[in-house]
């Protein structure tokens, strides 16, 4: 797609973005820091409206989860970004290899331009503010688009960023897939997209069009493994929680379970009753979470007819109903042992699905996920830490949790991103600020130094000078 293709109100966005980069494309800290203060303010002065909108989009998104899950994160991220952004911003000192002593190196962090935000529906308001505030105190300039799936949550975001920052600051675009397609064209500095790997393939290809450099978070199918003799009980809740917050439309969520075969029932049991005991209304409790739209919930009605109609025992969690269909809610469910071409075992759930897999050895457990895909997440289970140590260097994952689940995203110390087909890329604190910076080096030669040796005519004194450099 061509710019003169695109619609008016993205290009004249883009253009009013370069051109007030172009006018100052450096900015110093302070100016970074209001723009992270005016986000701060934005947050806490909007946090009862913004759960209420995502409450509204998904027909059922208990509160309390939003708050836990995309509040205060995204207030974390500020404020890290504020503690620790002028820190980053700062040149990094370089060594200088021997032969060029006493000269000095160093990388210089640059703001990169524009840059673009292509977010999901599961988590809108953390998926925006987290890559936001890593472009924001890298010092650029950021379009945002929103999810379709997300109306009221985006029309909120739209009329709050219009009031708190100029548009050749923060522009939020709201839109379908359509307007999603034309803003990945836009020549963006950097682009960042938060999606499904089918999308993230699509977005990769548009972007090339400009060379303009990708960060794929994608989904995929993350993993649990319960080694032999981890405390089953602390697992299930674990693997629970993560698969139970959000009705299971979490990035990150376990997918499935690699469990010892003598583990499948006591699993099962110790599920249900973790279940029960955390929402005893069931279906009706008003801490689950609803899928978020009708498509999503008979997609998943319909993996879980295939699964069944293919022999898979079905256990669900809940007391009383198994779904609501006018409302798309759906209780939790274990599925034991599923054929490996279902598709709860080829396409990522995004809901609260869950797979168990028996195993026999657990190198057989390590096989079952290397035959498949990078996953976006591991959940390693076990007391063993040099046998834990050997098993993480045979799987790779976009990140990992031992002996819980979900938590390493909540580490800003930590990168964030998937690897192979769960995505490219990292962000979160200062892998966010070095993602939406281009880090310059820069080698500044002393007044002392030895180049005039090396022009033509070579002296033999230069000769034997680069004899002695390849031997040392
Ligand atoms: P999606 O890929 O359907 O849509 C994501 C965004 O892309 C939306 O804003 C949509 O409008 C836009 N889009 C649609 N078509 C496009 C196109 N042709 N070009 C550019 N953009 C386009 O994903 P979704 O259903 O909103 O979210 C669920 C998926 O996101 C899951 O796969 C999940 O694992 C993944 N996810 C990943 C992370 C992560 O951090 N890695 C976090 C949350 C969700």
């Amino acid at each position: 797609m061509n710019m003169q293709d695109l619609p008016a109100s993205l290009t004249h966005a883009f253009a009013r973005q370069r051109a007030a980069h172009n006018a100052g494309p450096a900015p110093e800290w302070a100016p970074r820091a209001d723009r992270l203060h005016r986000l701060l303010r934005l947050l806490r002065g909007a946090e009862a409206a913004l759960i209420q909108a995502i409450d509204a989009d998904f027909g059922g998104r208990p509160a309390i989860e939003t708050e836990l899950a995309e509040i205060w994160p995204s207030l974390e991220a500020v404020k890290g970004a504020l503690r620790h952004g002028r820190g980053w911003m700062k040149p990094r000192r370089a060594g200088v290899a021997k032969w060029f002593l006493p000269a000095r190196a160093e990388v210089l962090p640059q703001p990169l331009g524009v840059v673009g935000i292509i977010v999901p529906w599961n988590y809108p308001l953390y998926l925006t503010i987290g890559p936001l505030v890593a472009a924001l105190v890298a010092g650029n300039r950021a379009m945002v688009k929103l999810s379709e799936l997300t109306p009221a949550f985006s029309a909120l975001m739209q009329q709050l960023f219009a009031r708190t920052f100029h548009d050749d600051e923060v522009c939020i675009v709201t839109g379908g897939p359509e307007v999603a397609a034309q803003f990945s064209s836009l020549p963006f500095d950097h682009l960042l997209f938060t999606g499904s790997t089918p999308v993230g393939r699509k977005v990769m290809a548009t972007a090339a069009a400009n060379l303009t450099p990708v960060t794929l978070e994608l989904g995929g199918k993350s993993p649990a493994v319960i080694t032999p003799g981890y405390p089953l009980a602390h697992a299930v809740q674990r693997i629970l929680a993560a698969k139970l917050m959000n009705a299971g439309q979490t990035c990150i969520a376990p997918d499935y379970v690699l469990l010892p075969r003598a583990l499948l029932q006591p699993f099962v049991d110790a599920a249900r009753a973790e279940a029960r005991r955390g929402h005893p209304a069931g279906l009706a409790d008003a801490n689950f979470c609803s899928i978020i739209n009708q498509r999503h919930h008979q997609r998943l009605v319909a993996d879980l007819a295939q699964a069944a109609a293919r022999g898979t025992v079905i256990e669900p969690l809940f007391e009383g109903a198994t779904r609501d269909d006018a409302r798309h809610r759906m209780a939790p469910a274990l599925l034991i042992d599923p054929p490996a071409d279902c598709s709860v075992m080829q396409d990522e759930i995004f809901g609260p699905l869950l797979p168990l897999v028996p195993y026999d050895e657990l190198d057989d457990a390590i096989a079952f996920v290397n035959a498949r895909p990078h996953p976006l997440a591991l959940y390693w289970f076990d007391r063993d830490g040099r046998r834990t140590e050997d098993a993480l260097r045979r799987l790779p994952a976009g990140g990992v949790t031992v002996n819980d689940t979900l938590l390493h995203i909540a580490q800003d110390s930590l990168p964030f991103g998937g690897v192979g087909a769960s995505g490219m890329g990292h962000y979160h604190g200062a892998w966010g600020f070095d993602t939406f910076s281009k880090l310059m080096p820069v080698f500044h030669q002393s007044r002392t130094n030895g180049m005039a040796l090396f022009l033509p005519p070579y002296s033999a004194a230069m000769r034997r000078l680069l004899g002695l450099m390849k031997r040392y």
